[in-house]
């Protein structure tokens, strides 16, 4: 019936007016492109879209502390024990997976074929003792999650420094409102701006809150009115996040017309380049089509593509914005209202996932570092591979869920082998666009993590809701 028609529509509309927002927003930027707008005409044309990033980022400090005190607060320790081996173990084997995809691929197709020169650049390889390398790795692993990076994009070089912070003691901190300042300093710088810094110590944040929760979760009465503030700063925030929700589309047709009308001319992509584009295009639809769907059917006996469908606006959003944690509050929403996700799970889990799973930036990392081995007709051993897979996981763990955080976190893995870093520079003019996929891959990863801890977990959460007297719903 015509009601029917109506709810079905309204029910949808978030899908409709996202798929809209892509199509409007490619075609408005191809057709706008040839006009050659100034700097100042297209930071203005992008404004909406500007707006959309500034409004997620908004939300995502709150979110991520009242998120994870609740979610931690909500279960008892062996129950948070169990959820977390289990994410982690889920994050593990995914990122292992996507690593080893990334290589197989490369090492298939081969896109690196031909030699540098024909990519119009020359350069030295440095040659590193396998010593030096497997320090490397050592110090990288233990600082990954408190890295600060400095980053200078120049016109032909790109250089970055790895400073101060460089010890696991940076996942414990010491000064939570700097903490704060550090996270709301990358979030703010979305966008990177040539020469700018980022600091990151969203790890140490996690880590706060989560033991916050756990010991305001277990203080009986007496922690009451924190647990009641901090789950009424979340569902504030959340309903915040309904709001954007229908904001979004906009923004999203806005960040992507603008990309589109500002990016560099793609004549200058030459065939290696091209192909190395496929190359991670396959990879990344391997994993994320195939691989996870896979994995989400196997453990849950479910449709994944249902569960996808639903997540439809949090993978859009990635798409617009390149950046997981801006994406954050979309998966939300997303998980908890369209897939019925536990509030529970998401909590606990998608903080966490947006910090440290990243499947797409493994699987890139990887595939780049063996792509830029290829043109420098650099033989790696078995060895070497091994060690681009350890550091490309390292390397993802460590990366921030922010635009190109992948590009910057690179270094390592071509110092582990000795590769020239300067040669990033071959692959940057292609990665606005790769960065995009790869963060779509990291958001879906999460989101369907979610999904199985959920499905794992589902004995523990059904005992915690008879232990608190809630009303259980049977499956
Ligand atoms: N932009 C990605 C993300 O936010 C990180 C990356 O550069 O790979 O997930």
């Amino acid at each position: 019936t015509k009601e029917d028609v109506k709810s079905y529509l309204f029910r949808n509309a978030f899908v409709l007016l996202t798929v809209t927002a892509v199509i409007v927003g490619t075609i408005l930027g191809f057709t706008l492109r040839p006009y050659k707008m100034s700097y100042r005409e297209v930071k203005y044309f992008s404004f909406p879209g500007e707006l959309l990033m500034r409004m997620l980022q908004m939300l995502v400090l709150p979110l991520i502390i009242s998120s994870l005190v609740t979610g931690m607060a909500a279960l008892d320790s062996k129950a948070s024990g169990k959820m977390g081996m289990r994410a982690v173990v889920y994050y593990m084997t995914t990122t292992i997976i996507a690593v080893v995809i990334g290589i197989i691929i490369v090492i298939i197709i081969h896109p690196g074929k031909g030699t540098k020169e024909n990519m119009h650049r020359e350069g030295k390889i440095v040659q590193v003792t396998a010593a030096d390398a497997f320090l490397d790795l050592i110090r990288y692993v233990l600082a990954s999650p408190c890295l600060w990076f400095k980053t200078n994009y120049e016109k032909r070089s790109f250089k970055v420094t790895v400073q101060s912070n460089e010890t696991l003691i940076g996942a414990v901190i010491n000064n939570v409102s700097e903490a704060m300042e550090t996270l709301t300093r990358i979030t703010e710088e979305l966008v990177p701006v040539p020469g700018s810094v980022n600091g990151v110590n969203a790890l140490g944040l996690v880590v706060f809150s989560m033991c916050f929760g756990f010991v305001i979760g277990n203080m009986k009465e007496q922690g009451q009115a924190l647990r009641e503030f901090f789950d009424s700063l979340n569902e504030a925030i959340m309903r915040l996040v309904a709001v954007i929700m229908w904001y979004a589309p906009v923004g999203i047709l806005f960040l992507i017309a603008g990309k589109i009308v500002e990016m560099e001319d793609m004549g200058v992509i030459g065939g290696q380049l091209a192909m190395y584009t496929v190359t991670v295009i396959v990879g990344l639809l391997i994993h994320a089509v195939i691989v996870l769907p896979l994995l989400y059917f196997l453990v849950t006996r479910k449709n994944p593509w249902v569960f996808i469908g639903g997540l439809l606006q949090a993978l859009v959003t990635a798409l617009g914005t390149s950046s997981s944690s801006a994406t954050l509050p979309i998966t939300f929403k997303c998980l908890e209202e369209n897939n019925g996700v536990d509030k529970r799970v998401t909590r606990f889990v998608l903080p966490v996932g947006a910090t440290i799973n990243m499947d797409g930036t493994a699987l890139y990392e990887a595939l780049a570092a063996i792509f830029i081995a290829q043109v420098n007709n650099f033989e790696l051993n078995f060895g070497q591979i091994i060690t681009i897979s350890i550091t490309a996981t390292a390397a993802s763990i460590g990366a921030a869920g922010i635009p190109q955080a992948g590009l910057v976190t690179m270094v390592i893995v071509l110092t582990s082998v000795g590769l020239p870093t300067d040669d990033i520079t071959l692959i940057i003019a292609v990665d606005w666009f790769l960065d995009r996929l790869r963060t779509t891959t990291n958001v879906l990863g999460d989101s369907l993590g979610a999904g199985i801890v959920e499905h794992l977990s589902r004995h523990e959460l059904k005992n915690r809701d008879v232990e608190m007297g809630n009303s259980v719903i049977e499956e």
